[in-house]
């Protein structure tokens, strides 16, 4: 129900003049991954090879839901006569890259678009040792709020600082290194054409999260992507191409849920920019990308740092006034009041599959949803 969503915006939003046409997603089963591909292939009617890590159902044990939404994508693509094909694996893995490069010289020769929108907790790197990312604030202790999903009680919350090894590994895991490595690998091949474009998605917020975020051990991940665009940008020009950094808004997905104290942000900002008519989902943002930004005419919005800036509507001032001057009178009492925690709860209903009129949750259903997969189980 989610996918048929996402899929009926891009219908309604009209043909993404001069879109991709043959796009590789990693990070193709959840959040801004999914929608890029939705975007991608309903917006500009591109081929898609998506690669992601998901679990499929065993016996009566259901599978995860970024399975179920990619094999809902993949049905949906099918039927309106697109190629869509799955690598279900781990994309920091040799093998993984590997299968898809395969899969690109045989089935599409090359692609024009990339997009990374790994969000992960840990890599396994080529020795086999694994490292973990740490969602921890750098130097300061962090102190914050987080609202209990069940009851909408608010808790109090306190972090350490992350040692330097924390920093290093969150860097590791979520930085750009492996952005890189699958543009070398792709380069190799010459699987990328002529004109190519990478993109990869980062966050900056608002000052209130920095403390966790941009000041903290994933704000040094992103930082590093910084870096990875400005260095993939020199062998990107053997196929005249670019690697963008995109800053997108923050919503509530998979990965975003992990991050300690944003549901009382996200909350906020949602009713500020709901309140403002603002408000935008994954589908809207990169929907909203490939058309104004990435595949448009216009000239790009760049930051100092050349990035694309896709928050320019969380940053805006009267919503940012909005989260800043009600930051501090959140409690259990103003809750529903000055915040859309309703709105919030909704999100991480529909996120797990949860939450759509039309669904009859009583009804019995096969967990078992096969899939077109060329790679994994
Ligand atoms: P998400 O959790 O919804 O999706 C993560 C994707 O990565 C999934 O498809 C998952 O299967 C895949 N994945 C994880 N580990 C993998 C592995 N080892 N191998 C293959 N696939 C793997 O996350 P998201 O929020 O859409 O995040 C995507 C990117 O967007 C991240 O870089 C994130 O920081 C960025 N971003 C998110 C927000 C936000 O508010 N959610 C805002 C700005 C930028």
């Amino acid at each position: 129900m989610d996918v048929q969503h996402q899929i009926d915006y891009v219908v309604r939003q009209g043909k993404i003049e001069n879109g991709p046409k043959r796009v590789l997603i990693i990070g193709a089963s959840g959040g801004y991954g999914l929608a890029s591909r939705i975007s991608a292939a309903f917006g500009s009617g591109a081929a898609t090879i998506g690669v992601f890590f998901e679990r499929p159902a065993m016996k009566k044990r259901t599978a995860s839901a970024g399975w179920y939404k990619t094999a809902a994508f993949t049905e949906k693509a099918e039927a309106r006569g697109l190629y869509a094909k799955n690598i279900n694996g781990d994309a920091f893995s040799h093998e993984v890259k590997q299968a898809t490069i395969a899969l690109i010289k045989e089935d599409l020769g090359q692609v024009d678009m990339v997009v990374y929108s790994l969000a992960a907790p840990a890599r396994q790197l080529p020795d086999g040792a694994v490292v973990r990312s740490a969602l921890k604030p750098i130097d300061e202790p962090f102190v914050g709020k987080t609202i209990d999903f069940n009851t909408g009680e608010l808790r109090s919350i306190s972090l350490e600082p992350a040692n330097p090894e924390e920093v290093a590994d969150t860097v590791k895991v979520m930085g750009g290194e492996d952005w890189e490595l699958w543009i070398a690998a792709m380069l190799e091949a010459g699987v990328l054409a002529d004109g190519c474009i990478t993109t990869n998605y980062t966050y900056l917020g608002s000052e209130v999260t920095w403390p966790i975020y941009y000041h903290g051990t994933i704000g040094k991940a992103k930082e590093d992507l910084d870096r990875a665009a400005k260095a993939l940008n020199v062998p990107m020009t053997q196929v005249s191409g670019k690697a963008h950094v995109v800053v997108m808004k923050g919503l509530l997905t998979q990965a975003a849920s992990a991050i300690p104290g944003m549901s009382v942000y996200l909350s906020l900002l949602f009713k500020a920019m709901k309140r403002a008519g603002t408000h935008e989902g994954c589908i809207e943002q990169t929907t909203r990308l490939f058309a104004t930004q990435l595949f448009s005419a216009d000239d790009l919005r760049l930051d100092e740092q050349a990035r694309i800036r896709m928050d320019d509507l969380e940053l805006a001032d009267e919503v940012q006034a909005y989260v800043k001057d009600n930051w501090s009178g959140v409690n259990e009492a103003t809750l529903s009041e000055l915040t859309d925690f309703a709105g919030y709860r909704q999100a991480f209903l529909e996120l797990h599959g949860f939450g759509f009129n039309e669904v009859d949750y009583e009804a019995d259903v096969d967990p078992v949803v096969e899939m077109n997969l060329v790679f994994g189980a």
